[in-house]
């Protein structure tokens, strides 16, 4: 049996045609089950339904073998004893500083004023912020980042962007661009030195699928 596992919505919806044409389909969906464990119609191959941000947790410790989340998801908490041996290219985004349409930011990274950043992602923000040399005080939240700026509670955000809709609805706009996020295949790194007979087909069929194979 191989586990699989993934998180509902974006990812999940983005995922389905890359698991068809990889020949697996899951006998129920997870918005309409409430299930968690989804069977799919091939005998060895199950779906885990979790949170986006645990995927890397279950494949680490090994209670999925495989799993797609994001590159956000990996550079925020680290890929040990993970492989990522494809990127998907699907829930593409970017992560992005943002601030308020009425800040000028340049001219507070050219005063090396110190600035609160509101964000789920701690460790990509310290980690930017830190190359540029600038100090600043962090507040963790997690979710609805854009509404941090607007009640005074950050000067700035760092969040994923797609459209930048959500952004110019709240009044903010994007200031600086960290990185392009994608959602990759992991693989347990032990799994696929013990099993690879298993693993490396259908890892293989979505790298196909996904045009990267
Ligand atoms: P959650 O709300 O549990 O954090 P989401 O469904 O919002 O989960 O996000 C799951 C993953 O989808 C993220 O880790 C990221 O890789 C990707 N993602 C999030 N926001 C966007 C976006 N605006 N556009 C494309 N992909 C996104
Ligand atoms: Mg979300």
């Amino acid at each position: 049996m191989m586990t699989f596992a993934l998180s509902k919505g974006r990812i999940f919806d983005e995922a389905l045609p890359l698991l068809k044409s990889a020949g697996i389909s899951p006998l129920e969906s997870p918005e309409s089950s409430r299930k968690l464990i989804l069977a799919t119609n091939r005998p060895d191959l199950r779906l885990l339904i979790v949170r986006a941000s645990d995927v890397p947790t279950y494949v680490q410790y090994g209670a999925a073998d495989l799993g797609i989340a994001g590159a956000d998801v990996l550079a925020e908490q680290g890929s040990e004893g993970l492989v990522q041996p494809v990127d998907l290219g699907i829930a593409r985004c970017r992560m992005s500083v943002a601030v308020p349409e009425s800040l000028d930011y340049q001219a507070i990274v050219q005063r090396g004023a110190r600035i609160r950043v509101a964000t789920k992602y701690v460790q990509i923000a310290k980690a930017h912020f830190a190359a540029k040399g600038m100090h600043i005080d962090l507040i963790k939240l997690y979710g609805s980042m854009e509404l941090a700026p607007l009640v005074g509670l950050a000067d700035v955000i760092v969040d994923l962007v797609s459209t930048g809709g959500t952004l110019k609805a709240n009044g903010l706009k994007e200031v600086e661009k960290i990185s392009e996020v994608s959602a990759r295949l992991i693989i347990n790194q032990a799994a696929l030195k013990t099993r690879p007979e298993q693993l490396r087909p259908l890892m293989e069929s979505l790298a196909r699928a996904a045009g990267r194979g």
